[in-house]
Formats: structure tokens, C-alpha cells, sequence
């Protein structure tokens, strides 16, 4: 396409996106193909169901104002940037991006959804100057064109990895329907054209670019499946079907005691691809299919750490369990207190891996900064487990109330009202509606809405937990820690087996290039480890 054309798909962001009414405004008048409960919704940023996860992505630019320095980044030209539009290039990096998730997370409750952006940017970064290092091609300059304009436009980037992937325990070539992963149709001269499907997005309809990428590692047959491109979310050939999540109606029932967070939600959608154009300065991988695992592996290197977001959430519900033992009378109970410290136990226990992760953090060719592989897992590992434990916890904390409780409609019916006000009455100083929301705040976290983000997001996002163990098994080292045992007990000379100290870990760990990733074909796991080469 010549110079003009990509100025041409630019142009609707020409004025930046600075503030949330820009952002809002921005997603207006796109006539966007979008599907909610079998009807189509001509302003998605209208509607009342919808509404709320625009407001949870509209945070990630007031903190950008009132924060800078946290939801803003200082780029190595030393221009102030969007964090969500920023390749990391130091371990501080990092560990500002993972604040950054954690006070969002305070501040909405829930999924702010730009995350997924942020990480394909950093994986593609790492892996085209790869490919380019490896074959010549220039997709690296490509993807920093791209990331220029991104950046100079402040706009909200959906990643999108998942596909439908159809009979898991088959490669994308042989599935019945070619579809079930997204794949390049047609070449011509001007660019791609790719058809399939990416299911799950994260805030897709809320962004208003889409980078996708291949979901697990590719062979030679899977060639057209080993593609990578950024198209606008309102590209001819996209639509999107949009999610049920529970209880997420409750917002039309008018009133907002029972929505729990009436202000702030996330959401996901199915995006649909029918014979969708990339341009050649938009596509960042077509063929290479030996980098299809780098890049999964990269992107979940990132995004596996990006779950410091649910750090967030966990504060909001560990306070507002020690608010409904209030509201009880029972915070003094020293099985409350407990449970509350094993509450933010775990929380903080999460955002140290996190955390540790970034400190421990690796430069790579790109000059892209990437979080310790190991330590990331680890810390998705937890994130799959722990907000299950905390939920729990808060429900034991909260009662039974949070759900038995009646409508919060009764309390304008005048007999209803009454006995209402009169049986949920605990304390003189404690208010009735205050109680109501703060146990519809912990149903809406635990089984409602924000569930959603806070428990089974936390489970499959960035791959489901044996993704993580696979990765977790592959860099465990037992070969090395045998080693220090038989050293240790002097059974070294008998077993011949290499000793080495690694504790602290001196030399950097640095990623390998494998198979290992976050929605690969297990089977194929286990016959490829440590050490294997790419061959693009
Ligand atoms: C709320 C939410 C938001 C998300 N947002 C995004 C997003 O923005 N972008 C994006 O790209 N993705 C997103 N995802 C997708 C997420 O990465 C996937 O859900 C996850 O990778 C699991 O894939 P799946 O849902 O298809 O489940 P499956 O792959 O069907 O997994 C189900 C179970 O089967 C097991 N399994 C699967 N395949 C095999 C196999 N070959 N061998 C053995 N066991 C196997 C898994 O380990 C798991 O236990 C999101 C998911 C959720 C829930
Ligand atoms: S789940 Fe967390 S990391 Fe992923 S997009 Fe949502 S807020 Fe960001």
C-alpha cells in the first residue's frame, strides 16, 4: 500500500486520545458488527450491559494523567507514553507496569483489558527482530512503525491468540474446518487476507486495533496458520459475538445495589474474520512458522506476570471482607483476623512472584526487557489457585447473605421495605444499604460479574494451569539439583553427574527457545525440551 493508504487508516486517531471522554468519544461511530444475545448493538459504548467495561479501560487513561509516572512511560526518545503503548527496555520497567495493574485493579474491581495489547507488543518485539536477524525480512521495522503511530495516537490495542482450536488433540491443519484457527487465505501484492476466528477477547470491542497471533507451536504444515498482523477492530470482514457473563443483566434491572460494581466491569468477545486485508506494513509474521512458539512463549512470558492486575482485586475484596465483619460485629473474632491475614497472604504472595519475576527480568536482541520465565509461571500458577482460596474466604467472612439476600427492589416496596430494614439491621451505626452493597460487592467479585475477571479469568487467561506446570517441569533443573544432593551427601563420584551452584542465580536466566506454551498440544510437549533449535 503506498504511504497515503496506511495515512488513510490512521486517520480517524489523527487528534491523540488523551483524556477518558476522548477515549469514550473515540469509540463512538464505528459501525462496528457486534452481536449481544443474538441482537446487534450499533454503539456497543452505549449500551447499559456493555458500558461498564468501557469505564474500566477509560481508567487506564485518567491514571495516565493523574499518574504519570505509573499508567505512563518515557520512551528511549524520551517521549511520555501511554504504559499500555510501552515496550519495557529495563527491569524497572517492569515492576512499574506490574503497579500499574495492581492500582487499576484497585480502582475498577475488575479486567481493565489493555494488557493483552501491551504483552503482544513486547513478544513481537523480541520475535521479529528475531526472524529478521534469522531470514533477512523486515518485520521489526514494520511493527515499529506501527508502535510510533500507536503510540503518537494513544490508542487501545486487543490482543488476540486464542482460537477455537476446534479437536485439541489435533494440529490446525487437521481439523475439519480449517477455520478453527485463524489462517491467511489469499496473498497479493498490497498485503494478506485471513479468515477463522479468536475467541475470549479481552475488551476487543473497546480497542481499536487488533494484534493477532498464532496460539501454540506450528509445523511446516501449518504454515498459513504462522501468522501475525494488526488490523483496525473496525476492519472490513471483523465482527464480533459478545460474551454472557453472570448476572451481567442485573445493570437493566435499574438501581445498582445488585449489580454489586454498577460502574465497572470487563468483557470478551468472539472475533470473527472473514477474508480480513493486512496490509504488507501491517503484518509482522506470514509463514514463519518456527517462530510461532518463541512467540506464544514470549507473549506468556509477559502476560503470565501481567496477573498482578488480580492483586488489585484482591484488595478490594479482602477490604471488603473486613467490612462486612464489621458491618457483623465479628471483627474481632480471631479466626476473622486470621482468615483475613491468610487473605492478603496469598495476595501478596502473588504479587511477589510478580514482582520477582520483573527483578529478575532479561534484555533481549530486541532490547526488549522480559520477565523471568520461571518466575512467571510461577506466579500465573498462583494466580490460578489463590483468588479461589480468597473468594472463599470472603464468602465465609460475609455469610450466607450474599446469596440469599433479596432484591434490593423490596426496599421500595413499603411492607417488604420494612422488614427488611428491620432483619438486615446488625449495628445502630451500621446502615442497611451500606451492608446490602458490600455483600453484593463480594457476590458480584466471587460468583457475579467480576467473577469473571477476578476467579476464571485468573484460571484459563494466559493458558490454563498445565500450560504454566508443563513450563514450570521443563525449567525445574533437576538435573542440577541431583547433582548438588549427590554432591552433598559425597555420592557425586559414584553417579557422574555435573555439579553446579546456581543458587542466586548469577548468570541471568535467559528463555529458551520451545515448545512450551500456552495452548499447545501437550502431546507434543513431551518429547521437546530444553535446548531445541528453531529452524524458520
Ligand atoms: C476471561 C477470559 C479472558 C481471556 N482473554 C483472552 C484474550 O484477551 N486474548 C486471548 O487470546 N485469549 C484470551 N483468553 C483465552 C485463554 O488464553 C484460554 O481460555 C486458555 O488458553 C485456555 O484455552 P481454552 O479456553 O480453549 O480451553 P482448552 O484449551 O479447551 O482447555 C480446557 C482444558 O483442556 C486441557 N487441554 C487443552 N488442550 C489439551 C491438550 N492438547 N492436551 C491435554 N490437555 C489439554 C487444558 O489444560 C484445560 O485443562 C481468555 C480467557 C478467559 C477465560
Ligand atoms: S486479566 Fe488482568 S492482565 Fe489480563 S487484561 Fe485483564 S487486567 Fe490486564
Amino acid at each position: 500500500m503506498t504511504q497515503t493508504q496506511i495515512d488513510e487508516l490512521w486517520a480517524p486517531f489523527s487528534k491523540p486520545i488523551v483524556t477518558a471522554e476522548d477515549y469514550f468519544r473515540s469509540l463512538g461511530g464505528r459501525g462496528l458488527k457486534v452481536s449481544y444475545m443474538g441482537e446487534p448493538v450499533a454503539e456497543p459504548v452505549d449500551h447499559p450491559v456493555l458500558r461498564p467495561s468501557a469505564n474500566a479501560v477509560a481508567e487506564t487513561y485518567r491514571l495516565a494523567i493523574e499518574h504519570p509516572e505509573l499508567g505512563g512511560a518515557r520512551t528511549e526518545k524520551g517521549k511520555q507514553v501511554n504504559r499500555f503503548l510501552h515496550v519495557a527496555n529495563k527491569p524497572e520497567d517492569l515492576l512499574a507496569k506490574h503497579d500499574m495493574q495492581r492500582e487499576l485493579g484497585r480502582r475498577t474491581g475488575t479486567c481493565f483489558q489493555r494488557c493483552v495489547g501491551v504483552d503482544a507488543l513486547g513478544a513481537c518485539h523480541i520475535v521479529t527482530f528475531d526472524m529478521d536477524a534469522k531470514n533477512g525480512t523486515d518485520y521489526h521495522k514494520r511493527l515499529l512503525a506501527f508502535l510510533e503511530r500507536a503510540q503518537a495516537a494513544n490508542v487501545v490495542i486487543g490482543g488476540a491468540m486464542t482460537d477455537p482450536k476446534g479437536d485439541r488433540s489435533k494440529a490446525p491443519h487437521e481439523q475439519i474446518d480449517l477455520d478453527l484457527f485463524l489462517h491467511v487465505v489469499k496473498r497479493d501484492d498490497k498485503g494478506i487476507y485471513v479468515s477463522g476466528a479468536k475467541m475470549h477477547q479481552t475488551g476487543v470491542i473497546n480497542s481499536h486495533w487488533i494484534i493477532f497471533m498464532p496460539t501454540m507451536r506450528l509445523t511446516a504444515l501449518d504454515k498459513d496458520f504462522a501468522v501475525v498482523g494488526a488490523i483496525r477492530v473496525d476492519a472490513p470482514g471483523v465482527s464480533y459475538i459478545v460474551g454472557r457473563q453472570t448476572n451481567d443483566t442485573r445493570i437493566l434491572d435499574g438501581g445498582e445495589i445488585d449489580a454489586g460494581n454498577a460502574k465497572y466491569a470487563g468483557t470478551e468477545a468472539i472475533v470473527v474474520f472473514k477474508d480480513v486485508f493486512v496490509p504488507h506494513e501491517h503484518v509482522f509474521m506470514d509463514g514463519e512458522w518456527a517462530f510461532a512458539s518463541p512467540l506464544v512463549s514470549r507473549f506468556t512470558t509477559f502476560h503470565r506476570s501481567s496477573y498482578a492486575c488480580k492483586t488489585g482485586l484482591g484488595d478490594v475484596l479482602i477490604g471488603a471482607a473486613a467490612a462486612a465483619a464489621e458491618q457483623n460485629g465479628v471483627e474481632k473474632a480471631s479466626h476473622i483476623k486470621d482468615k483475613l491475614v491468610e487473605m492478603t497472604h496469598l495476595n501478596e504472595t502473588i504479587y511477589s512472584s510478580c514482582v520477582a519475576g520483573a527483578a529478575r527480568s532479561v534484555t533481549m536482541h530486541s532490547g526488549a526487557q522480559i520477565n523471568d520465565e520461571m518466575l512467571s509461571n510461577v506466579a500465573k500458577q498462583n494466580v490460578t489457585r489463590f483468588p479461589y482460596d480468597i473468594a472463599r474466604l470472603a464468602q465465609d467472612i460475609a455469610g450466607g447473605l450474599i446469596v440469599t439476600m433479596p432484591s434490593e427492589k423490596e426496599l421500595l416496596n413499603k411492607e417488604t421495605g420494612a422488614l427488611m430494614r428491620k432483619f438486615l439491621k446488625t449495628k445502630s451505626n451500621v446502615n442497611v444499604i451500606d451492608r446490602m452493597r458490600m455483600l453484593r460487592l463480594i457476590e458480584n467479585m466471587t460468583i457475579g460479574r467480576n467473577a469473571v475477571g477476578y476467579l476464571t479469568e485468573s484460571l484459563h487467561g494466559a493458558g490454563s494451569p498445565q500450560a504454566q506446570r508443563i513450563e514450570i517441569g521443563r525449567g525445574m533443573e533437576l538435573e542440577i539439583k541431583k547433582g548438588l544432593a549427590f554432591y552433598l551427601c559425597g555420592a557425586t563420584k559414584d553417579r557422574n553427574v555435573p555439579v553446579k551452584m546456581v543458587i542466586g542465580h548469577e548468570e541471568p536466566r535467559l528463555p529458551i527457545d520451545h515448545v512450551g506454551v500456552g495452548q499447545s498440544r501437550e502431546v507434543e510437549l513431551t518429547h521437546a525440551w530444553v535446548g531445541e533449535t528453531v529452524d524458520a
